[in-house]
């Protein structure tokens, strides 16, 4: 059996290094031809020693020389800047296409390895918050599976196996709750950034922490259900789970619930979307349900974390409001990181800029771009 060539699209990141995890358990199956990295030179420098890739891309062009140098000796493309990351995922060397970059940054090089008939492993969620339209008929047109790596939609996806045709009510996505689940409006208007990178269950990327500490995640990743399982987000219901056992389910006409659980560990779902359909050990370890005797289920509070209204609301409308969304998303998970603004005024700047850019039904590419540049200006000019 030929081995999967993998081009890993954020090698560096949270999901990029679990991956290779997945690909050093797997080395008769798997190979990363290509690693690329947003500025972590380093990290980067030795991903390439461990894995012998075919090409490397640092998107930050002031890190090429040291990247370079340091795989002068070794039979390694070296690439630089933004532009790179679309030209190597089109590589014949390229089986796959891992998107585990974070944020809109993903949407381009994610559209050019569908283009170039590429399957693609998706993590990089907010490609499709932007232009799951685009995106999701980019695939079919070219005739590529979108396999999903977030864990919920890899659940959901495990449970529509064998399911092709039968009729789904809705679909349960579950939520951690994340760190503040139990807090008051009062409480919350002082959390810190320490206090929001703290995720009870995961251990994950910054960006992604504050916003599973905001709800914002789960908004956007009712968004990601709608595209990729064609259920509009009214039938996506969010269902807070703080064990973080259940990874999402789905219920059928006829009544039956099919869930897929498992222990929290990205190990699983990348590795399904890398061997799929194939199941292959080694995926994460065992679960005891013995040891867990009881698992909860709770509503979501949406007046404490109005972004997931936020994020329906976007959805229902369409054009390019998820993506106005997004953007202002991005910019105030950093503002709040560096200490600009509160917590609590993140959903408060978000609702703001969506009210301020102008809408658009139906966006092209190329409004998505203007949109997403705008909406930042937007957002930060208010933040001042
Ligand atoms: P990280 O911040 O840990 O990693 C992001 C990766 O993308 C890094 O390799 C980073 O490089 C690179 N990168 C960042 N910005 C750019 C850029 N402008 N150009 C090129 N490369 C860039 O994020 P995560 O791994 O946590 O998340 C990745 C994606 O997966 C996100 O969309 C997230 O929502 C999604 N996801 C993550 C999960 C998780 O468990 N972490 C779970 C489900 C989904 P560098 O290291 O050099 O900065
Ligand atoms: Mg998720």
């Amino acid at each position: 059996m030929r081995k999967k060539r993998i081009a890993l699209l954020g090698s560096t990141g949270s999901i990029g290094t679990q991956a290779l995890s997945v690909i050093r358990r797997h080395p008769e199956r798997f190979e990363a031809t290509v690693l690329t990295a947003g500025s972590n030179a380093d990290l980067l420098i030795a991903q390439a020693i461990e894995f012998g890739p075919d090409a490397v891309v640092i998107a930050d062009e002031s890190r090429y020389a040291q990247v370079k140098d340091a795989l002068s000796d070794r039979p390694i493309k070296v690439y630089a800047g933004a532009e790179a990351l679309c030209q190597v995922v089109e590589s014949q060397q390229v089986d796959m296409v891992l998107a585990a970059m974070v944020g809109f940054a993903g949407l381009k090089p994610t559209l050019c390895a569908l283009r170039a008939g590429k399957a693609v492993a998706l993590a990089n969620k907010e490609t499709l918050v932007v232009a799951g339209e685009l995106v999701t008929a980019c695939a079919m047109e070219h005739h590529v599976p979108l396999l999903p790596v977030d864990s919920e939609h890899s659940a959901i996806f495990q449970c529509l196996q064998g399911e092709v045709g039968n009729p789904v009510e809705k679909l349960l996505l579950t939520a951690s709750g994340g760190p503040f689940r139990k807090f008051t409006a009062a409480q919350l208007a002082d959390v810190t950034p320490a206090q929001a990178l703290c995720h009870p269950q995961w251990s994950m990327g910054a960006k992604i922490t504050i916003d599973s500490a905001s709800m914002l995640n789960k908004g956007f990743e009712m968004i990601e259900a709608r595209w990729l399982f064609g259920l509009p987000v009214e039938r996506i219901e969010v269902v807070v789970h703080p064990e973080s056992i259940v990874h999402s389910a789905v219920a059928f006409a006829d009544g039956a619930v099919k869930a897929q659980l498992g222990v929290p560990d990205m190990c699983l779902p990348i590795q399904y979307a890398f061997a799929y359909p194939q199941r292959l050990a080694d995926g994460a370890a065992p679960l005891d349900l013995f040891a867990l005797g009881a698992l909860h289920f709770e509503r979501p509070n949406e007046h404490l974390f109005p972004c997931l209204t936020l994020a329906r609301e976007a959805s229902q409308r369409g054009g390019n409001a998820p993506c106005v969304l997004n953007a202002a998303g991005e910019v105030t998970n950093q503002a709040f990181r560096d200490g600009r603004i509160r917590f609590v005024d993140m959903p408060d700047l978000m609702a703001r800029t969506m009210a301020k850019v102008p809408f658009e039904a139906t966006p092209s590419l190329d409004t998505y771009f203007a949109t997403d540049a705008e909406a930042r200006a937007v957002c930060e000019s208010m933040i001042g």
